[in-house]
């Protein structure tokens, strides 16, 4: 049910990223999908957020989730947003890709399903955030706009943050349109290896290409842990978009800080 990273595993700070077991969804959402915007039955997605809730031993009127849009916008998420989103659609906050708070208690969450989640801690000015990271969120650099918004906010230095990468489509899987492959090199002209080719193919490597991005902006390549698992390839394990044909639920990730 969940999957917890090393450089995050940490006391006072919890975190998770899910995987399809454990739920109460039937197929093609099976069985643990997080997910109120997809055609599930939002009573079974309630159980699913509650037993995810439970686990982690917080309280659901303590999670917040905004809307999801591939964007870049990264929303300060404060004490009055506490229980949005988090066991009714309705109630989920207005779109913000990217998600940061130094409260206390309070839980970030969203959603995934071959796009990259990205978790991130400063245990120095002690702050959190979460990002999700399609390949659009990861062309207009999501990554980088979520630390430097955590050190405006927050004041927070890059060099202090840790980042994680979680699963999402891999460079072994992921192969892109002709016209996602133009904007991702124009994008990326200073990293032209996170574009591949096979077979007349053209392959995009997610992770890379946001360990690139947060390395930009100051992190230490040492604080960055990437999980490497290709959900395309391990779709039994996580939701993917792509190995599905576009039916499937959705995984969560999320992070926060106990009181
Ligand atoms: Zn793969």
């Amino acid at each position: 049910m969940l999957l917890r990273l090393a450089s995050l595993d940490l006391p006072g700070l919890v975190h998770a990223i899910t995987t399809r077991d454990g739920g109460v969804s039937a197929a093609p959402y099976a069985s643990l999908n997080l997910s109120f915007s997809r055609p599930d039955d939002p009573e079974a997605v309630r159980e699913n957020r509650a037993r995810v809730y439970a686990a982690l031993e917080i309280d659901p009127r303590r999670v917040v989730q905004a809307g999801q849009i591939h964007g870049a916008d990264v929303l300060v998420v404060e004490e009055q947003h506490a229980g949005r989103g988090a066991l009714d659609r309705s109630l989920v906050l207005p779109p913000a890709d990217a998600l940061i708070t130094r409260e206390t208690n309070l839980y970030l969450f969203a959603c995934f399903a071959d796009c990259t989640p990205l978790l991130f801690y400063d245990p120095v000015s002690r702050a959190v955030g979460v990002a999700h990271a399609g390949w659009q969120g990861t062309v207009k650099q999501i990554g980088a706009a979520t630390v430097r918004a955590m050190a405006q906010t927050f004041g927070s230095r890059p060099s202090d943050i840790s980042v994680v990468i979680g699963p999402s489509a891999g460079p072994c899987c992921y192969n892109v349109w002709p016209h996602v492959a133009d904007e991702i090199r124009s994008a990326f002209s200073f990293r032209p290896d996170v574009l591949s080719t096979r077979d007349g193919q053209t392959f995009f490597d997610l992770w890379a290409a946001n360990r690139a991005t947060l390395e930009a902006v100051g992190v230490q390549p040492e604080r960055i842990e990437s999980s490497d698992i290709c959900t395309i390839h391990h779709h039994d394990r996580f939701f993917s978009h792509r190995a599905s044909g576009g039916r499937t639920g959705r995984f969560a990730a999320l992070i926060g800080m106990r009181e």
